[in-house]
């Protein structure tokens, strides 16, 4: 038996490390097209700041450390077809010039997403860049030699979080978001603005509302980003718009894709194309909340489904327990958060939702460095039941906060149930009555 993964980052390597696990013998062998394999793309940031010393850190496994546990690797070595009726695969080896053929009898595509990449960020222009994984971020790093101003196209997670992490290197930042607000794919309105007003009160010009029209340039480098509001001088733009899930491959083999454009999947991973699987951000999920189909490519998400595929392909049975989109970030002091619905995606499914915003401090305000933490709670009007959280907190690990609520969702709890749950208390962590417990009070 040979179970073939396409795909060696969060997904790819937590199938090919449980499908070890659940049977010693199988054969296994990991497909990656790039040259880093088993690494926290989440991590990239913190490297361009300094916070992390270099991208080795990130690494989890090397290549020889996978191999020594039974695993194969062949980095450099693209996938470009699935013959599904014959097994096989043809694998185009970078090194070598050539393409193979090669079998299998489960195969996983974990093929995750790629950053949309509108005109601009095609450019011939040097100091232009997206962020999707170690050599983008070994690029950036080699273009902030000497800069002194950067752009960041995009206003959502990864964007912000580099604002914070350009500022540290001392840089001018300016952040252009085409839409009314910075984050806005992740918060309700009054949130995204929380957040706007901590990034531009820490020195990053922000101009929402702007749309980016063309790149100038000189001698082959970047020198601005024009947009319909004039020129931004730039020495390095970093585009950080979106993504889309890697699906040429499964499609070309009859795999299908749900109506989100990810690949659809059972919840044991499996696609309607016998022996084959998909896992991670190429993948998506069902939303616990909604019941509804969802593609939120995350970290967790990619890992778990990774498991999941792992344990069937080598003849188990596990299943994917679906997604909250639960997602945290940190932009300079500010921690993040969110899981569930926001009350304007509550809105836009027809939900009868009403929301409570409660701001208080994240700590017992007699104790030392208190500091703000605004939490907004959605639930159900006519049931109680919970349907999401928000949290803006100016301490950015009390945003964690966001977990509670996380692990009472998956469970169909009510605001009652948040009320009475026996939270940890001592001054320096939080107040008697914490802010989850007053937003669950002030919902009934
Ligand atoms: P990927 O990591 O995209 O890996 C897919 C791999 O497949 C790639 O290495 C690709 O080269 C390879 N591949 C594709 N096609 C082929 C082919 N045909 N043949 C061979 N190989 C192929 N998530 C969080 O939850 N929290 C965070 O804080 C967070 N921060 C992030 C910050 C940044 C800057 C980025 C870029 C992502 C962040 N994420 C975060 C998202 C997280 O990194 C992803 O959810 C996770 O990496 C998805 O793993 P994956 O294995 O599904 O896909």
């Amino acid at each position: 038996m040979r179970i073939v993964i396409v795909g060696g980052v969060a997904a790819g390597m937590s199938a090919a490390s449980r499908a070890r696990r659940f049977d010693p013998k199988v054969e296994i062998v990991v497909f990656e097209r790039g040259e880093w394999i088993s690494y926290g793309a989440c991590g990239l940031p913190y490297v361009l700041g300094g916070d992390v010393d270099n991208f080795d850190s990130l690494v989890a496994r090397t290549p020889e450390q996978i191999r020594g546990r039974g695993i194969g690797v062949r980095l450099r070595h693209e996938v470009t077809g699935i013959d599904a009726g014959a097994g096989t695969l043809t694998v185009f080896d970078r090194d070598a010039g050539r393409t193979v053929t090669e079998p299998y009898d489960r195969l996983l595509i974990a093929t995750g997403v790629s950053p949309i990449r509108p005109d601009l960020a095609t450019t011939d222009l040097r100091g232009v860049h997206v962020l999707k994984d170690i050599p983008d971020g070994q690029a950036i790093q080699a273009s902030l030699e000497g800069a002194k101003r950067a752009c960041i196209v995009g206003g959502g997670y990864i964007g912000l979080e580099l604002a914070e992490n350009f500022r540290a290197r001392g840089l001018s930042v300016v952040m252009l978001e085409k839409g009314p607000e910075v984050a806005g794919r992740i918060l309700d309105t009054p949130y995204q603005r929380r957040i706007r007003e901590v990034v531009e009160a820490n020195g990053v010009n922000v101009r929402c509302g702007t749309t980016v029209t063309g790149l100038t340039g000189k001698a082959g480098r970047v020198t601005g980003v024009q947009t319909d509001a004039g020129l931004v001088r730039a020495d390095v733009v970093v585009v950080s718009v979106g993504v889309k899930p890697n699906t040429a491959l499964a499609r070309a083999a009859g795999v299908r894709l749900g109506k989100t454009g990810a690949v659809a999947v059972n919840i044991r991973q499996e696609t309607n194309v016998a022996g084959i699987y998909a896992a991670g951000d190429n993948t998506e999920a069902t939303h616990r909340v909604t019941r509804r189909r969802v593609h939120i490519p995350l970290g967790l998400t990619a890992n778990r489904m990774g498991r999941v595929a792992g344990v069937n392909m080598a003849g188990g049975h596990a299943t994917f327990p679906g997604i909250l989109g639960t997602a945290i970030f940190k932009t300079f002091s500010l921690g993040v958060a969110r899981t569930g619905l926001t009350q304007a995606e509550a809105d836009a499914l027809g939900l009868d939702a009403h929301s409570v915003d409660v701001s208080s401090t994240d700590h017992a305000g007699y104790y030392a460095d208190a500091a703000p933490i605004h939490v907004r709670l959605t639930a159900e009007r006519t049931t109680g039941r919970l349907l999401g959280t928000q949290i803006v907190a100016h301490h950015h690990l009390s945003a964690k906060r966001v977990d509670v609520v996380a692990a009472l969702l998956q469970q169909r709890g009510t605001v009652q149930d948040l009320f009475d749950c026996d939270l940890a208390y001592a001054p320096p962590f939080s107040s008697v009555w914490d802010v989850m417990l007053v937003a669950a009070d002030r919902l009934h």
